[in-house]
């Protein structure tokens, strides 16, 4: 999601739209099979989506952050929406020598002592083996990377910086947004899909180990922001996605927010302050050629529910 943008705050639907755009929110299981030929295609075998305990959702009290693990080196680190209404998700991945920190949160909050105690806990397990922490971002928006600050004058620490092209040059992508560029963490290389549209220096980041998208601002349980003029920014992005899935098995999505309840459509009002019934985080490979088909037929100036997300039109940001 975006902040500072008053154009953002409009009231939610009424439920009359909704009951209308129902009708769009059936997706065909198209693009599951199609993941699953291209899993089977690949030697690989379908992997189930990682489950996750409940997230904190702000209907109660609750810690600043939550921390949930997918496995030993890959961890999702939730911010509490009663820190801040975006409540997005940041990732901590391990390889062999570093460790890429994706996002920094949406301030409100002290982020890296969390992100040191998971740094310190992963370096008991290998003997404290030195890891170097790549801080990048999701994309350039504010609630992404208001932590940063923290992480100045970190030893051993590199801050990617926010413009399409600090990033382009960090990933050795030469051609951006065409080439996908890949970075090894030690024995585990990402792949790094540029992916403007929402946001000039939009990434999703890939694992092949864990088969894992994640997936930032242009694709999760939410209103994804497309701005006027980024249309056929955004369209071709989610063109060159779904060209990229059909080539690797995604065994999920994992975005940075979540502003949708389980009800089908059904989104939270603007700046919620609790997230009760939320939806899961992860989405099914199949949302890649949902969100395609999408952007490909629907007009750009309406919004477009769909079951797992809502394609969100809005003014062009204020340079
Ligand atoms: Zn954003
Ligand atoms: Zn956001």
């Amino acid at each position: 999601m975006v902040t500072g943008d008053a154009t953002l705050h409009a009231p939610v639907m009424p439920r009359s739209f909704l009951n209308r755009a129902a009708r769009r929110v059936p997706a065909p299981p198209r693009g599951a099979a199609r993941a699953l030929v291209a899993s089977l295609l690949l030697g690989a075998a379908p992997v189930a989506s990682p489950r996750f305990d409940h997230w904190i959702d702000g209907t109660a009290e609750e810690p600043a952050t939550q921390v949930q693990r997918i496995d030993p080196d890959t961890f999702v680190i939730r911010q509490s929406v009663r820190t801040n209404f975006e409540a997005p998700f940041l990732y901590l991945l391990f390889g062999r020598d570093r460790a890429l920190l994706i996002d920094t949160g949406a301030g409100g909050l002290r982020v890296r002592p969390t992100v040191e105690r998971l740094i310190a806990s992963w370096r008991r397990a290998h003997a404290n083996r030195p890891v170097r922490l790549i801080v990048a971002h999701s994309h350039g928006h504010g609630d992404h990377h208001a932590g940063d600050a923290e992480f100045a004058g970190r030893p051993d620490t590199r801050l990617v910086g926010l413009a399409p092209a600090a990033v382009a040059t960090f990933f050795g992508i030469h051609d951006w947004p065409e080439q996908v560029g890949r970075y090894d963490l030690g024995g585990r290389v990402l792949r790094i899909i540029p992916t403007p549209g929402h946001e000039p220096a939009h990434i999703m980041v890939y694992d092949p180990r864990t088969r894992l998208l994640f997936s930032g601002d242009m694709l999760y349980p939410g209103r994804l922001y497309v701005p006027h003029d980024q249309t056929a920014v955004f369209r071709a992005s989610a063109d060159r996605l779904a060209r990229f899935a059909r080539r690797h098995p995604v065994r999920a999505l994992l975005g940075a927010h979540i502003e949708m309840t389980r009800a089908p459509g059904q989104d939270y009002a603007m700046r919620a302050p609790a997230h009760p019934d939320e939806h899961g985080l992860a989405l099914p490979p199949s949302a890649i050629d949902d969100l395609d088909r999408a952007v490909t037929t629907a007009p750009s100036v309406e919004i477009d529910r769909h079951a797992d997300f809502i394609v969100y039109p809005v003014a062009p940001r204020a340079p």
